[in-house]
């Protein structure tokens, strides 16, 4: 995988682009959870596809800087469509237009990506942290999309807050209002902070998300419960990072991840 600085140019084979979406639509279970997102193919671009684009969120951003190195599908995991579209206007517009304008095709993976057991946003967090013995965690529409498990040895909150900062390259926020040196992990990557209930209930030592929320400060403080906020962008990095390195395999594609970070 390249990262966003790379320019070189390589030919490949190519691969078809409804392959490519019926490959990722089986492989993530696609239709497996409710979602607020319309996850697979929202805007159809060009047939074949030579390299793809990772990419967090569908922006103007992410689009220029996928078509800026050649990419013919951009895969993002928060997508352009929500529900639906009730108006192809301002900003909305702008994107459909440029997609179109450039036949990118735009994939999108939402929740699917999150819970994946091998290849979603919380596998891969929980895997860089050394969490061993995954199970299911934080319940979201019915369904666990996040994993708990042990850590050997127990490790403080700076250590464990350091694991992330190298795996995701982000400065954790940290509440260590609990255990001194934790051995039960709670994670769900971006805006899950109130699965926090959950955290409690289960009596994790330490719960690791994305997004920070304010009025979980005193909650957390209160329940003696160590919080580490790895920001929502960051925490969703590691899933479509995966996807990129499974299509490159699956379909001797190449793919290149869009560094586009947020500061939230
Ligand atoms: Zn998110």
């Amino acid at each position: 995988m390249r990262r966003n600085t790379s320019d070189t140019k390589t030919i490949t084979v190519g691969a078809p682009r409804m392959d490519i979406v019926r490959y990722l639509n089986t492989l993530l279970a696609i239709d497996s959870i409710e979602d607020v997102s319309r996850n697979g193919l929202q805007v159809e671009g060009t047939e074949k596809v030579h390299r793809v684009g990772l990419a967090v969120d569908a922006c103007l951003a992410s689009y220029k800087a996928a078509a800026a190195h050649d990419c013919q599908m951009l895969i993002v995991h928060h997508g352009l469509i929500w529900g639906g579209l009730p108006y192809l206007t301002g900003a909305v517009y702008r994107q459909v237009k440029f997609l179109i304008e450039n036949s990118l095709n735009l994939y999108a993976a939402h929740l699917p990506l999150d819970l994946h057991p091998e290849h979603g946003n919380n596998a891969r967090l929980a895997k860089a942290i050394g969490m061993e013995n995954p199970l299911p965690f934080g319940t979201y529409h019915g369904i666990a999309i996040g994993i708990e498990g042990m850590v050997t040895p127990e490790r403080s909150v700076e250590a464990l807050s350091h694991a992330l900062a190298e795996a995701i390259d982000v400065t954790p926020l940290s509440l260590p209002f609990g255990k001194k040196l934790c051995r039960r992990i709670a994670v769900v990557s971006g805006s899950a902070s109130e699965i926090i209930g959950e955290a409690i209930e289960k009596g994790v030592d330490c719960f690791i998300t994305g997004e920070p929320k304010h009025t979980h400060y005193h909650l957390a403080q209160e329940a003696g419960l160590n919080v580490i906020y790895g920001g929502h962008y960051h925490s969703e990095t590691l899933g479509v990072k995966a996807l990129g390195e499974v299509l490159e395999q699956e379909f001797g594609i190449e793919s290149v991840f869009l560094d586009i970070p947020t500061t939230v």
